[in-house]
């Protein structure tokens, strides 16, 4: 199999400008889901420099994830999640190793065309959800598109689309502060998913939630997978993971096992974790 091509920029890519709300890519010719994450044999060191033993965080991880995929990458504490979401989003570098995002290998890109790759391609979900407590939810939800270069009543017109399908439609004048975790994480959602990314991460979306409204969040990820958006979810939580039909496992910075669930036979419930 040929290696997919290289573009300089995101902007030499095919395919960025019209793509429809939530996923639904222009397909190559001869190739029904395009990968829009390739990984291929990441490593990350940190603190290899002067004073203190090197932490292999990342020891050689490759991984593709294609277009309309809802996967957790799954592992415990300390076994490289974070680092490895923060090399995915093009947040960090590998020490080694290569990161294809949509098509585009993103060690050829300076800080400035990384930044504009991650404001089209990339949408982030924290734990900590990361709102602007002064700033309406309309306004924080618009400002995911600030990069896009649409106008301000185009933004807050995308923004209420946005916060409809997240299910927060009727608070778009509130502040962050009357609302509720689960609530503050639905915007977030739609921040993250209003650009149309070609890929959702979300770090540990649940981790503040208590875990009746951790479920409807993941269920709320669910729903907008099913109307096309490629979500990668990292999680400690195997109940939460075992929900969605890929999961890879990291520990030890590698990863140990990537399984997806076949079709379920009718009237059983069971996923392959559960033996
Ligand atoms: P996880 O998200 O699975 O808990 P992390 O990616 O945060 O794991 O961490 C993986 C390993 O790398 C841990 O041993 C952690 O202490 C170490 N680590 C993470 N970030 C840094 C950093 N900025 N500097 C040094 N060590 C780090
Ligand atoms: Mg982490």
């Amino acid at each position: 199999m040929s290696s997919p091509p290289t573009y300089r920029t995101t902007a030499d890519a095919p395919g960025h400008a019209d793509r429809p709300v939530f996923g639904g890519y222009r397909t190559g010719a001869n190739d029904a889901r395009p990968a829009v994450l390739e990984l291929y044999e990441l490593t990350k060191t940190y603190g290899s420099g002067a004073g203190g033993a090197p932490v292999y965080a990342l020891r050689g991880v490759s991984l593709t994830v294609e277009q309309g995929e809802l996967v957790a990458i799954v592992g415990p504490s300390g076994s490289g999640k974070t680092t490895l979401l923060h090399i995915i989003g093009t947040l960090d570098r590998p020490t080694s190793g290569t990161v294809r995002i949509d098509g585009i290998d993103v060690a050829g890109l300076d800080d400035r065309q990384l930044a504009a790759l991650r404001a089209r391609s990339i949408g982030f979900v924290f734990q900590q959800f990361f709102l602007a407590e002064h700033q309406t939810v309309l306004d924080n939800v618009a400002d995911g598109l600030l990069y896009a270069g649409a106008e301000v009543r185009e933004r807050r017109e995308l923004a209420a689309r946005a916060l409809d399908a997240v299910g927060v439609a009727e608070r778009q004048h509130a502040r962050p502060t009357t609302m509720s975790g689960g609530q503050r994480q639905r915007i977030a959602i739609a921040r993250a998913l209003v650009g149309q990314p070609a890929i959702v991460l979300a770090d540990e979306p649940t981790g503040n939630l208590d875990s009746h409204t951790g479920e409807q969040i993941l269920e709320l990820l669910g729903e907008l997978n099913e109307q096309g958006a490629t979500i990668i979810v990292i999680t400690h939580d195997h109940d939460l993971a075992n929900r969605l039909q890929r999961r890879v496992h990291v520990r030890d910075g590698l990863i140990v096992s990537d399984t997806t669930n076949l079709p379920q036979p009718v009237g059983t419930n069971r996923t392959d974790d559960q033996r």
